[in-house]
């Protein structure tokens, strides 16, 4: 089946890529629409490199294998190590790439089909009044829940592209949104389904990482997590990104941490003063100050170890 045959066949169905999310809320009646099994096809699945460095990953390829991929993991090792930083082996062997950038939040109210909420067609989100442990501490919209993607975080590092049935070169951010609208997760019409994302050769010297803090060893949702990829030449910052996911509606670039570092010394001072700047924006819930410290540690420690 095309993509133009998939589309036009349901506009209103939802895609089921792996099911790992999906098949979560068809049990719990919060997803009742009728479904579309993604076929695989060859640019789907698998990456391809093209002779300009540029990697193309298909949206069906699993996170496991992107994880395990040694020229990934060589070139991009921030989108390696947060393939496999995320959920459980078991979830990475079967979760694809376009599930996990177009997964639903994982807030516990939509997540019950008896409760009402922004993202169900309510008009109010019950979190922000009722339990939000695990909520945002970047207020940007109606909806409290923090965005769930990893992968996104980590993309929006790279500056990837997104390609769609429906759309060429739609950048990741533009993909997420600003986190002002509380109804989505993401900025996908009905029936446009992700092909394939596309990142650039990175610069010369780069290296990257990626860490979360988590209330569990393994298997959750990170409280806060960080992507960073920096160039350190004669002891100076001399490229830096860095975004963090698990405390926003949408996965956030830290750009005055950026500002702190960029062009400076990679010196303990700087990074210590970069990362009290990661907090920069926030408006923390009534219980979800204590992941901003959480953030800058992370973001901390993530520098340090880019530095030496
Ligand atoms: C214990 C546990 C811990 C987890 N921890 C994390 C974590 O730390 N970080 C994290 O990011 N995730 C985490 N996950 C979630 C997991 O990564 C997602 O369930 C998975 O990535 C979804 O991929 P899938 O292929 O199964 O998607 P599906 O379940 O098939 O689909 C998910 C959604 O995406 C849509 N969709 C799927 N493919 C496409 C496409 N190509 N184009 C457009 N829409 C599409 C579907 O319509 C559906 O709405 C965890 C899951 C579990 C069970």
């Amino acid at each position: 089946m095309t993509s133009a045959s998939i589309t036009a066949s349901a506009p209103s169905a939802e895609f089921r890529a792996a099911g790992t999310d999906l098949s979560e809320r068809r049990r719990s009646g919060v997803s009742t629409g009728p479904l579309i099994d993604i076929p695989p096809a060859p640019d789907t699945i698998g990456v391809t490199w093209d002779a300009d460095g540029k990697l193309r990953i298909g949206a069906l390829s699993s996170i496991a294998a992107i994880g395990a991929d040694p020229r990934i993991a060589a070139t991009y090792p921030g989108i390696a190590a947060s393939a496999l930083g995320l959920a459980t082996p078991q979830v990475r062997h079967l979760a694809t790439l376009g599930g996990n950038l177009a997964q639903r939040s994982r807030c516990w109210y939509f997540r019950d089909p008896h409760i009402a909420c922004l993202k169900k067609g309510g008009t109010d989100c019950p979190a922000r009044s009722g339990n939000h442990l695990y909520g945002v501490a970047f207020d940007l919209g109606p909806c409290v829940a923090p965005h769930p993607s990893t992968m996104a975080a980590a993309l929006l590092a790279y500056d990837a592209v997104i390609l769609t049935n429906q759309r060429q070169g739609l950048s990741i951010g533009d993909l997420l949104g600003d986190g002002s609208s509380g109804s989505s997760d993401h900025a996908l019409a009905p029936g446009e389904m992700i092909r394939e994302v596309e990142l650039a050769a990175p610069p010369q010297g780069e290296r990257a990482l990626y860490k979360r803090a988590i209330s569990r060893s393994h298997a959750e949702w990170p409280l806060a997590e960080v992507c960073a990829r920096a160039v350190v030449t004669a002891g100076m910052f001399q490229f830096i990104r860095i975004t963090a996911g698990g405390v926003a509606p949408v996965p956030l670039r830290l750009a005055a941490c950026e500002a702190a570092l960029q062009g400076k010394p990679a010196s303990a001072t700087t990074i210590a003063e970069a990362a009290r700047q990661a907090k920069s924006g926030a408006k923390p819930l009534p219980m979800t100050a204590y992941k901003l410290d959480l953030l800058e540690g992370v973001v901390r420690d993530v520098l340090e170890r880019l530095a030496r």
